[in-house]
């Protein structure tokens, strides 16, 4: 069967299984298969391709049709540009999570400084700012070791020499005997948001990523609250805190920031035009 051929029917496959791109996931399973890129597959698709890659290619849409999503087939997804490494252990990083590496890089005022990311996951947002800001120093941690291990991965896969990675459960190992003292000028994070009961939970890729990366306590405001309450002991006199948080947060979250002691907070908006990121500075 040509190529065109197979994806159309994949296409349809899926289609019917629900996914919400089924072309683009046929697209992109196929060019895995055939460790090519989507534009030699625009320009070939009357090749045939052989048996043994139809079938490794319809396992794959066999599973996408179960709903495994799709970074989690390929072992990757892109983030501002990096070919990051996914695995079940990390949320898939998500093209709204770019707003946040845009803000924090438009807080830096100085050529060298500190940037922690916590609940790093892939790594994408410490590893985001560390590509585009070679001369600041960047730790992201995360609370299971499988994300440090797959962080450090990406970071070494990229050549970028300035992010490491260390696990922690939030700010506990800036209290180690190598840590402490330690002051950032920006922290950030993406962490669990989402209230048990959402129903979200219930659709598409987030059925397949890690629960304990999605949901906090308290309405999904348990964890956002914590680092609003203790990320300023460990800023810089007047250092920045960048939260993700849901698009029904950012009045709570800008409050608690406000409370905090935080200046010019402010929400902003993600691409899909919801208040996605919230900010301040000490
Ligand atoms: N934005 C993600 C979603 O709604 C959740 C990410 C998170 O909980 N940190 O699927």
């Amino acid at each position: 069967m040509s190529l065109d051929a197979l994806l159309q029917q994949a296409a349809q496959r899926l289609q019917r299984a629900g996914s919400s791109s089924p072309r683009v996931d046929a697209e992109v399973l196929l060019c895995h298969v055939l460790g090519r890129d989507r534009t030699w597959l625009y320009t070939w698709g009357d090749k045939m391709c052989s048996l043994w890659e139809q079938a490794r290619f319809e396992a794959l849409v066999a599973a996408r049709a179960q709903g495994t999503p799709v970074a989690y087939l390929t072992g990757e997804r892109e983030f501002w540009g990096l070919r990051l490494a996914t695995s079940p252990d990390t949320l898939i990083p998500r093209p709204d999570t770019e707003t946040l590496v845009e803000l924090a890089l438009s807080s830096v005022n100085q050529p060298t400084g500190r940037m922690l990311d916590l609940g790093t996951g892939t790594g994408a947002i410490a590893l985001a700012f560390a590509s585009e800001q070679p001369d600041w120093q960047v730790l992201g941690v995360d609370l299971r070791f499988e994300a440090v291990a797959l962080a450090n991965q990406n970071a070494h896969s990229l050549g970028i020499t300035n992010a490491r990675f260390l696990q922690s459960d939030w700010f506990a190992v800036l209290e180690s005997y190598d840590e402490v003292g330690t002051l950032f000028d920006i922290i950030v994070s993406n962490p669990p948001y989402i209230a048990a009961d959402d129903p979200h939970l219930a659709e598409g890729d987030v059925r397949f990523e890690p629960r304990s990366a999605l949901v906090a306590d308290a309405c999904g405001m348990a964890d956002l609250l914590h680092l609003v309450n203790t990320a300023q002991r460990y800023l810089t006199a007047s250092g920045w805190l960048l939260l993700e948080h849901g698009y029904q947060q950012a009045d709570v979250v800008r409050e608690a920031l406000e409370r905090a002691g935080y200046q010019n907070v402010e929400s902003v908006r993600d691409l899909g035009g919801h208040e996605r990121v919230t900010l301040g500075h000490l």
